[in-house]
């Protein structure tokens, strides 16, 4: 298996893709000799493509609960009783002084998050005017995640400084209609692709540990490769009490080190950002993850979990040989 790994990740390194059949015989791996391997041949692929740079990426919840959606997994859907506080749209004052306390603790990027299923005309001015005060007040990348949106939300918000745009597939097509009903896969790829004909650049990735098998992760990966997304954020489930994956298991932190190693080979020049769930479900594995492909990392904490200090981050991307 070791030599099978070294002869993929060569094709890679020069350029040419992994095929499934060899990632299903990579993400089925489960001795740590083999998985190791893996991880140190995805770290050669990462240093190869982009280099020792991390992106650090900071969010706020611009607007909490009450999302009309179904996410089986989400505390912020109005379907679940989940006691998370809501409340409605900050105002831009209220964001850019979260912008530029993310700048202070490192971050280089800003994500303003909404939950909701697309965005309202009615929030579109508030939202362009955090984006421009953002980027020129404190100074650090804008990006947003405000669910569906139309062609003339985009270009407002584009002139308006926006250059990142996330919007997860979540899970593999397959899978999908078991995590949400209220909209498709197909209704999110439609999102992707119009990004992608705008020019605004692509944050996509997913969430691990939705019930979805590992050939399904695999397929979440081959998919967000077609669409050469320029981020893919890597959640883990971290079940939230009252939504219906509130008991599920989430899998463990060999599975998540393969996983991301295995994404790496597929995705070679994306950035892979470990994201919600790192800390209760990597535990002592989290620097690992940065051995196996990711290069990326949100920090200072998620949109209805805490997250550790973003002191302890930087201090691992330091001793890991990362440029921060
Ligand atoms: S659309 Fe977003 S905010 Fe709404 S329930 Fe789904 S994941 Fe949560």
């Amino acid at each position: 298996m070791l030599q099978e790994i070294q002869q993929v990740a060569q094709r890679v390194l020069q350029g040419e893709r992994i095929t499934f059949p060899e990632a299903e015989r990579f993400i089925e791996l489960e001795s740590w000799p083999d998985v190791l391997e893996l991880a140190a041949q995805a770290t050669r692929i990462r240093q190869r493509f982009t280099g020792d740079d991390v992106d650090l990426c900071a969010l706020v919840n611009a607007k909490a609960g009450q999302c009309s959606e179904d996410c089986t997994f989400c505390s912020q859907s109005a379907r679940w009783n989940t006691g998370i506080s809501t409340y409605p749209l900050m105002d831009p004052d209220q964001i850019v002084a979260r912008a530029m306390a993310a700048k202070r603790f490192g971050a280089k990027r800003f994500c303003i998050v909404t939950a909701t299923r697309g965005l309202s005309d009615r929030d579109l001015p508030t939202l362009c005017e955090a984006v421009r005060r953002v980027k020129e007040e404190a100074g650090i990348v804008p990006e947003c995640s405000l669910g569906f949106i139309t062609e003339e939300q985009l270009r407002a918000l584009k002139e308006a400084g926006l250059s990142r745009y996330n919007h997860n597939l979540e899970t593999a097509e397959s899978h999908f209609p078991n995590i949400c009903t209220a909209h498709t896969y197909q209704d999110r790829l439609g999102t992707l692709r119009m990004l992608r004909a705008h020019g605004v650049e692509i944050c996509s990735g997913g969430i691990l540990g939705l019930g979805e098998s590992r050939r399904e992760r695999l397929e979440l990966a081959f998919a967000l490769a077609e669409l050469e997304v320029e981020c893919a954020p890597i959640n883990v489930l971290n079940p939230r009490p009252g939504t219906p994956l509130g008991s599920a298991a989430p899998p463990e932190p060999k599975e998540v080190i393969k996983t991301i190693a295995t994404f790496r080979f597929i995705l070679p020049r994306s950035r892979l950002e470990l994201g919600g769930g790192r800390e209760v479900n990597l535990r002592d594995f989290q620097a690992m993850a940065f051995l196996a492909g990711a290069n990326s990392l949100i920090i200072g904490g998620y949109l209805t979990t805490h997250g550790r200090q973003p002191a302890h981050d930087l201090q691992m991307l330091k001793d890991l040989g990362f440029t921060v």
